[in-house]
């Protein structure tokens, strides 16, 4: 019996029921199809993290004497091609939740005429999507009783790492350069992507991060590409997380995940349209969009977070929040626009959290109060007291007094000019006013 183990965003050897079922049989290639429709709308950054994925993988499967089969293609007709070439009569995947990954599987199963196709579930997310449902519902659409059940829900057992492969001889393929596979511009601070790298951040992140989990400046634990390309299992982070209220906390953002791939997965046209339409009119106004963008709305905070978005490929969770209530509840810009922007920058750009994210903040998604706007003068007080992460991003503000900082209001015009740094693009208080609740 011949398995082929196709991975997709499962890039690791530990804790993968993927590779664990298709090591089962008697012989199994480890497969990775560089999917042409997948890396046309990745973003470079993406691309980048997922090559450095590939390079680690092939080492940790070479430690178990196995090759890292490469192709580029359309995966079904790639792993129906292997599947006559190796005689495999079965090929294990990890179900995911996504449009194009349903799609993905239905092209699979149809190609894959005499051979089995082993979906596994729980590989992405810790809980599968579809498994807690309220009684008479297809998914949870409120978190607060999504994560009451979550929780009293236990989790599948860690996979075992297979101790060695036993894999037929065959032409690898050689794994691209970044040059050749993402010849668009990258951000110049990317992390390191793999398994290893993903590891080794877990280990340091309970040693000695998560005390401190949370704060604005810089503690939370930047898992999130690791976790989008599955370097690191969801399992092993909530099996390794203590009692304390950090970790309890942190936990719970690995529920809001899996809360966002079960909405994604039983509404997959939730990626682009409403989830729930409220008839919202977006404003037109190229010259805003670009200005958000490009970090020079003349808001601090608001600058900042897409600063360090262009740099590091990354934004820390409340100035995401921030800046995307600032576009859709301020500038009344359609969320979509802010979507695919965080997506062609972000490493852990994903649909189910990014856009799911997107329409909560926008209130079109999952929020029970749809209504509420962030004030980002007072979050940069609340979030930021001391302005450290605004002088960060934005070192041409950094001499400036931090209430300066907080609120553009109170810089002095002069001020503005010598730094090159622009008036408000909008007055918040004003714009704002029309959402209701402004906190
Ligand atoms: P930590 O705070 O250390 O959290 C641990 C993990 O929990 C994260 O790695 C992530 O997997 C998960 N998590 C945390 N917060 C959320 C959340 N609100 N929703 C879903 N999962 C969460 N996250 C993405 O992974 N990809 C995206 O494309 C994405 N786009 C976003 C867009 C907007 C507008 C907003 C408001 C949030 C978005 N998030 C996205 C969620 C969140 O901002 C990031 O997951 C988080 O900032 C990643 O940093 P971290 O790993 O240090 O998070």
């Amino acid at each position: 019996r011949t398995a082929i183990c196709l991975f997709t965003r499962d890039l690791r050897v530990h804790d993968n029921p993927v590779l664990q079922h298709a090591a089962r049989a008697d012989r199994v290639v480890p497969l990775f199809v560089l999917d042409e429709a997948v890396l046309r709308r990745s973003a470079p950054n993406r691309t980048a993290f997922l090559l450095d994925c590939l390079r680690d993988l092939r080492g940790s499967l070479r430690a178990l004497d196995a090759g890292l089969v490469l192709r580029a293609g359309a995966p079904a007709t790639e792993v129906a091609r292997l599947v006559e070439e190796v005689g495999a009569s079965e090929v294990h995947v990890a179900a995911d939740v996504s449009a194009y990954a349903q799609v993905r599987e239905n092209n699979l199963r149809q190609a894959l005429t005499d051979c089995a196709l082993l979906v596994h579930d729980a590989v992405v997310t810790a809980h599968p999507p579809g498994h807690l449902v309220p009684s008479g519902k297809d998914h949870f659409a409120v978190f607060t009783p999504y994560f009451r059940r979550w929780s009293a829900t236990p989790l599948r057992p860690i996979a075992a790492m297979p101790e060695a492969l036993r894999t037929p001889r065959l032409r690898t393929g050689k794994l691209p350069t970044r040059e050749e596979l993402c010849p668009g511009e990258l951000s110049p601070k990317l992390p390191p992507g793999g398994e290893t790298a993903g590891r080794d951040l877990v280990r340091r992140w309970y040693a000695e991060g998560v005390a401190d989990y949370g704060d604005l400046d810089g503690a939370t634990s930047r898992l999130s590409p690791y976790l989008h390309f599955g370097c690191v299992s969801p399992i092993e982070l909530i099996d390794q997380a203590g009692d304390a209220e950090p970790e309890r906390a942190f936990v719970r953002q690995l529920a809001w995940r899996d809360f966002h791939h079960q909405v994604l997965a039983a509404r997959p046209t939730a990626g682009h349209r409403d989830y729930r339409p409220r008839g919202s009119r977006w404003r037109e106004d190229p010259e805003a969009f670009q200005a958000w963008r490009e970090g020079r709305t003349g808001i601090p905070i608001v600058d900042a977070g897409m600063r360090q978005l262009a740099t590091e490929g990354w934004m820390h969770n409340r100035t995401r929040m921030i800046t995307a209530s600032f576009l859709t509840k301020t500038l009344h810009l359609d969320w979509r626009l802010g979507a695919q922007h965080f997506l062609n920058l972000l490493v852990d750009g994903d649909i189910a959290n990014n856009n799911m994210n997107w329409q909560w903040m926008a209130g079109t998604g999952t929020d029970t109060r749809p209504n509420r706007v962030l004030n980002p003068c007072r979050q940069a007080q609340r979030y930021d007291p001391e302005g450290t992460y605004i002088r960060r991003h934005l070192p041409e503000l950094a001499d400036l007094p931090t209430r300066a900082l907080h609120d553009p209001n109170r810089m002095e015009p002069e001020q503005r000019v010598a730094r090159g740094y622009p008036p408000p693009i909008v007055d918040v208080t004003e714009a704002n006013a029309h959402s209701r609740t402004a906190r």
